[in-house]
């Protein structure tokens, strides 16, 4: 284990299972709609390398990078624009791939984007989701696990922009923060 991690919340085997379910589960409902998958950039990068693997039917990824937390733990309440996707949306079925569903700040406007759009039909799927953090009214269309209020890295979460690469779903050690 990482020796800045204080504790592992989901393991790889745990994150290997959900992810699969979840292929399983948009493969049967997106089998003739040959879907738009939208990254969100970059935290989602690992979850959406390992999903699309998991989804034996024709489908399209698309990338967008968007900005609402600077390097810190805490949502600046904004989202801007930083990468827009290459691909129309229009008339197209999207699946928002997310990483963490936290305030659902950025998920709420990302959706709204898309609808204004005029995708065919938006949904999101998160592997993370913490329910108790919302500031606005969103509830992930899929979900993988349900998480407490605490920070979590790894599987394409950061810190800093580190972290990204373990392997698990993890607490970082509070001195980890001081530094
Ligand atoms: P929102 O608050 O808009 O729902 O979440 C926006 C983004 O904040 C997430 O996509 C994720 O990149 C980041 N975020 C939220 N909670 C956490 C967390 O516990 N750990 C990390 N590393 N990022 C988080
Ligand atoms: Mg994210
Ligand atoms: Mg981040």
């Amino acid at each position: 284990m990482n020796g800045d991690i204080e504790k592992i919340m989901i393991s790889e085997e745990q994150i290997a299972v959900k992810v699969k379910e979840l292929g399983g589960i948009l493969a049967e409902e997106y089998r003739d709609k040959n879907p738009l998958l939208i990254c969100v950039l970059k935290g989602a990068i690992i979850f959406m390398a390992d999903l699309i693997r998991q989804m034996d039917i024709r489908c399209e990824m698309d990338f967008m990078a968007v900005s609402s937390y600077g390097s810190g733990t805490e949502s600046s309440g904004m989202v801007r624009i930083l990468k827009d996707l290459d691909t129309s949306v229009q008339d197209r079925h999207v699946i928002v791939v997310e990483d963490i569903m936290d305030s659902g700040l950025t998920l709420s406007r990302l959706v709204e984007l898309l609808r204004h759009r005029e995708a065919a039909s938006v949904k999101v799927v998160t592997l993370l989701n913490k329910p108790d953090r919302r500031k606005v009214e969103i509830t992930p269309d899929y979900s993988g696990y349900d998480i407490p209020d605490e920070f979590v890295v790894g599987y394409g979460l950061d810190y800093a922009e580190n972290y990204r690469n373990l392997p698990y779903i993890g607490v970082l050690k509070p001195e980890v923060y001081a530094k």
